[in-house]
């Protein structure tokens, strides 16, 4: 499929914040302040029509790499390219026909919907901003695609008088009332009672198809996402560490982390289960970062000063499949690349 976005480098970095006292001190001794690296060097690519899962522990980046997607954080560095435009090169117009095209639908239905405003507001409201004509059609339109029939009649509603699956299907229609490119949802079912979930996944399942259009799914669940997703990316400590088609991902990990992950996940029949791989340690320092592998203070599989002082680039190895890209010293480069020479020049 064409790309229709292209992830280029990502990093978003916060500022820690110490408190006066500690600020103080920092700019006496004339240190820089902390930073939390979120998203340090993110770079995939979203092909148009296809669902893209980031999966990962909390804390591992994907909730502001999916943020910064749709353009509610502005990058530190990096970029994304969209339609063959670079975001940071492109001009007001430009940047609101990005904004249409690009929605987010959030994990709590309860705090993403203004309590103080109608259904019909709600859904109208993005129409309103872009300054699109034929309101009530379209906001029609879209509560009917969401399920929420007879759409009339949820208009003078008011979030408090939904269900928290009536509140994510108003949410679902905010976002398609738009007829956006791709949309960004972040654990959209996870608030949800377990009843409810279903009916949800299959009318996101259903938007996928009918609109064509192409879905980031983030979660830390990977059986959601093995359902939803053409593709996963896992990430850790910020980056991605493992990417390639969910099916090779799921059935053939090759990254220790993703073993972890995947082996962490009940088998129904235990008779067929896996070799429990289990996760020592803790997660890594994402202010002081650590040298050369993030996940060497956890990993069962540790070899040693390449692990503890080369950076694994993410990249095609030999032994794994197709479009199937990890960063470990594990397995040999496809692309020519040597950790053992860069660790000689160190
Ligand atoms: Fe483990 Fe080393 Fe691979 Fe990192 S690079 S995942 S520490 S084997």
């Amino acid at each position: 499929n064409e790309v229709l976005l292209e992830v280029e480098n990502l990093k978003k970095h916060f500022k820690v914040n110490q408190g006066w006292i500690a600020s103080l001190m920092q700019s006496v001794s004339g240190d820089g302040p902390d930073y939390v690296h979120a998203v340090d060097g993110v770079s995939f690519e979203l092909r148009k029509g296809e669902t893209l899962g980031l999966a990962g522990e909390s804390g591992c980046g994907k909730t502001t790499t999916g943020m910064s997607l749709v353009k509610l954080h502005d990058p530190t560095a990096g970029d994304i390219v969209y339609n063959d435009k670079k975001l940071s090169e492109a001009n007001d117009a430009e940047i609101a026909e990005f904004r249409q095209n690009a929605q987010m639908i959030f994990q709590d239905p309860f705090e993403s919907l203004n309590p103080r405003m109608t259904v019909y507001d709600t859904v109208a409201e993005p129409l309103r901003i872009h300054d699109i004509r034929n309101e009530t059609a379209r906001v029609q339109r879209a509560l009917e695609f969401a399920e929420l029939l007879p759409a009339e009649q949820y208009f003078d509603q008011y979030p408090h008088e939904l269900s928290g699956g009536q509140r994510q299907r108003v949410a679902i229609a905010r976002a398609l009332v738009l007829d956006p490119d791709f949309i960004v949802a972040d654990e959209p079912v996870s608030m949800l009672d377990v009843s409810l979930r279903a009916g949800v996944l299959s009318l996101l399942d259903r938007m996928t198809d009918e609109f064509g259009l192409s879905v980031v799914y983030i979660s830390h669940d990977l059986s959601l996402l093995r359902h939803m997703c053409d593709r996963l990316a896992i990430m850790y400590m910020g980056k991605i560490v493992e990417k390639g088609p969910t099916d090779q991902i799921i059935e053939n990990p090759q990254h220790p982390y993703t073993q972890a992950l995947i082996n962490a996940v009940p088998v129904p029949d235990p008779d067929v289960g896996r070799e429990r791989v289990e996760l020592r340690g803790e997660v890594g320092d994402v202010v002081e970062i650590p040298s050369g592998c993030r996940f060497k203070s956890r990993c069962p599989d540790y070899i040693g000063d390449v692990c503890d002082q080369v950076v694994p680039p993410l990249e095609q190895k030999t032994d794994a499949g197709v479009d199937q890209d990890i960063a470990c010293h594990l397995y040999e480069s496809a692309e020519g690349y040597d950790p053992y020479a860069e660790l000689a020049s160190m």
